[in-house]
């Protein structure tokens, strides 16, 4: 499979059920009107919205992938309140987001619990966009290469090697996440090369074929400019994909 160039948007905790229907129709239209250059434009709203929105798509032939921003990782059980990627499958979802660095830091998620993760999603079917990055402590203290490094090798490898059909990673400075501070290309650039280099050690030469996308404050202004490096293959994108205009436009930023 070769590497595609993705747009995928995280509502995170936004919109009503109704404002969410009304975004992702809006931002299926503007596709249609005028296509993305991207490969696959995902859109990952809440949980709440998954089967309306998988309805959505279908009937009206949108060009959007659906995703879902977390899952347990248990197919099933006594997890009150949790949602399993099992259920997610069921309910016409394709990717999952894993590891966003809002969980790891408000939810307590662990490289362990992570990694788990990834297996259930990948046993129920769904493709993981596996999110990693460094705050700005770790950025300061100079050690950011390899707990990114660790990220990966204990969050995603133990559970997915040989399956990387199905991953794509997302790279989140925290620092850069909903602060408008967006990372200079050329700074992306050279730690998605790492991130690569690092995923060779899982995927072999396989990890060529492994599509990175960068996410923190990317914008219609930021986005070309980023995913002309030649390890970005995207974005995930959060404030601007709340706009629907905003985010077909970053979705048409790929080529020339
Ligand atoms: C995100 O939600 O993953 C994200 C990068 O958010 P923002 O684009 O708002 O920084």
């Amino acid at each position: 499979m070769a590497r595609k160039n993705i747009a995928a948007g995280n509502w995170k905790m936004n919109t009503t059920l109704g404002e969410g229907l009304i975004l992702l129709t809006d931002i299926g239209q503007h596709l249609l009107n005028e296509p993305a250059t991207a490969d696959e434009v995902i859109i990952c709203p809440p949980f709440l919205h998954l089967p309306d929105a998988a309805n959505i798509i279908d009937e009206a032939e949108l060009p959007i992938s659906l995703g879902a921003q977390d899952c347990h990782h248990m197919a099933k059980g006594a997890f009150t309140g949790e949602i399993s990627a099992q259920m997610l499958h069921s309910a016409g979802v394709q990717y999952v987001l894993i590891g966003h660095s809002e969980r790891r830091h408000y939810c307590g998620e662990t490289d362990q619990t992570l990694s788990a993760k990834v297996k259930s999603a990948l046993e129920a079917k769904l493709n993981i966009i596996f999110c990693c990055g460094e705050t700005l402590e770790q950025r300061e203290n100079g050690d950011y290469l390899e707990i990114i490094a660790n990220q990966l090798r204990n969050g995603l490898f133990p559970a997915s090697s040989g399956q990387c059909d199905c991953v794509t990673v997302a790279y989140e400075p925290v620092w850069a996440i909903g602060t408008g501070k967006t990372a200079t290309p050329e700074d992306a650039q050279a730690v998605h090369a790492h991130i690569r280099m690092v995923l060779g050690e899982g995927f072999g030469e396989d990890a060529d074929e492994i599509s990175i996308l960068y996410g923190g404050s990317v914008s219609v202004a930021t986005a070309k400019a980023l995913f002309a490096q030649p390890d970005i293959d995207g974005g995930l994108v959060g404030g601007a994909s709340l706009v629907a205009a905003d985010f077909a436009a970053i979705s048409r930023s790929f080529g020339n």
